[in-house]
C-alpha cells in the first residue's frame, strides 16, 4: 500500500481532508523537541503517513491516533503493528470530531500532539482547551491561526480566540515553516503552536459575549456590545475600570472582558429581579 501511495503522493492527497503531509524531519525533530518534558501519554490526530507518529513513539512511550481515511489507516495499522501489540499504540478509523462528541478521547490526561488538518483546526483547539483530560497541545495549522490565538492585548490579531486562551493558558508560536517542508505544499505558512493549560473552561455564554464584542474588530468595543447587551450597564462596567469608550476590541485584555461580561451579567440579573418583584402595597397614610 505504502509503495503505491509514495509513488504518487500528490495525486493520493485528499484535498477534502486537509492532507497536507509534513515531509521534512528537521520540522518533525523540532515538533519533538517543541514538547514539554514528561512522558504524558499522546494523542494525535490525523497521523497521515505516519511520519509524526513515529517521532513520538521515539520520544514517548504511548500514542493515541486518530485517523479518517480509511486508505491511510490501512498503511497504519500496517506501520506500526510491532508498537500496537506492544501495547504503545492504537488507532481509531474514525472523525476525531465525532468520536469526541460521543466521548472523550482519553479517560486520563494526556497531550495533543499534531499537525492538525486546517480545516478544523480552530474547533479542534477549542475541544481541547474544554477538555479536562488535556494538559498541553503542541499542534502545526495555518500561521494565521497560530498568530490569533497566541496574540497579546493591542496586537492586530488579538481576537476571541486569544481571549479564550488566555483565560485558561498560556500560548507561544514555536516556529514557522515553510510550504515547501509539505507534499502537496500548502498555499499558506505554517506554525507550531504550543498552549499550556492551567484549566479547563466551558462558558457558552462568555463566548457568546466575545462573540459580539469582536463581531466587527475595527469598529468600538462599545458599540459593538451595545449590539446585544443594555448600553448603561456597559458604560458603567468601562467607566469602573477606568477604560476609554472609544475603545476597538483587540484594545481591552482579558481581564477588563471577564469583568464587563460579569457586570453586564449581573445587571441584567438585577434588572429582571426588580421587575419580577411584587409591587409593595402603599403606605396608608
Ligand atoms: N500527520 C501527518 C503529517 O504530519 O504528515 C498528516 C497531517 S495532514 C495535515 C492532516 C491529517 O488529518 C490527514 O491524515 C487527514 O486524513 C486527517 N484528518 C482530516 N480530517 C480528520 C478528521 N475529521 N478526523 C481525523 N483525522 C482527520
Amino acid at each position: 500500500i505504502f509503495c503505491m501511495i509514495m509513488e504518487n503522493l500528490e495525486k493520493f492527497a485528499s484535498k477534502k481532508y486537509g492532507q497536507n503531509f509534513l515531509r521534512d524531519d528537521r520540522y518533525l525533530k523540532k515538533i519533538i523537541e517543541a514538547m514539554p518534558d514528561d512522558n504524558l501519554p499522546v494523542v494525535e490526530i490525523g497521523p497521515g503517513l505516519g511520519d509524526l507518529t513515529k517521532s513520538l513513539l521515539e520520544a514517548r512511550s504511548n500514542v493515541t491516533a486518530f485517523e479518517v481515511d480509511g486508505r491511510l489507516c490501512r498503511h497504519l495499522k500496517d506501520e506500526f503493528a510491532d508498537f500496537t501489540e506492544q501495547n504503545r499504540f492504537s488507532l481509531e478509523c474514525c472523525d476525531v470530531l465525532d468520536a469526541w462528541g460521543k466521548n472523550e478521547l482519553l479517560d486520563i490526561e494526556y497531550a495533543l500532539v499534531a499537525n492538525l488538518p486546517y480545516y478544523i483546526a480552530t474547533a479542534i483547539i477549542l475541544k481541547a482547551l474544554a477538555d479536562v483530560r488535556c494538559r498541553y497541545i503542541v499542534v502545526m495549522v495555518q500561521k494565521e491561526v497560530a498568530q490569533k490565538f497566541a496574540a497579546d492585548v493591542e496586537n492586530r490579531s488579538f481576537c476571541a480566540l486569544s481571549v479564550l486562551v488566555q483565560s485558561c493558558a498560556e500560548a507561544q508560536i514555536c516556529f514557522d515553516v515553510p510550504p515547501e517542508a509539505f507534499v502537496p505544499s500548502p498555499k499558506v505558512y505554517s506554525a507550531v503552536l504550543k498552549i499550556e493549560k492551567r484549566c479547563s473552561v466551558k462558558d457558552r455564554g462568555f463566548e457568546d459575549f466575545l462573540r459580539v464584542a469582536f463581531a466587527q474588530p475595527r469598529k468600538m468595543l462599545l458599540k459593538n456590545l451595545s449590539q446585544k447587551y443594555d448600553k448603561q450597564s456597559i458604560e458603567r462596567s468601562l467607566e469602573m475600570q477606568r477604560l476609554s469608550f472609544t475603545l476597538r476590541p483587540h484594545q481591552v485584555a482579558t481581564a477588563s472582558y471577564h469583568q464587563l461580561y460579569k457586570d453586564i451579567k449581573r445587571e441584567k440579573i438585577d434588572a429582571k429581579r426588580d421587575k419580577q418583584r411584587p409591587e409593595q402595597p402603599r403606605e396608608k397614610i
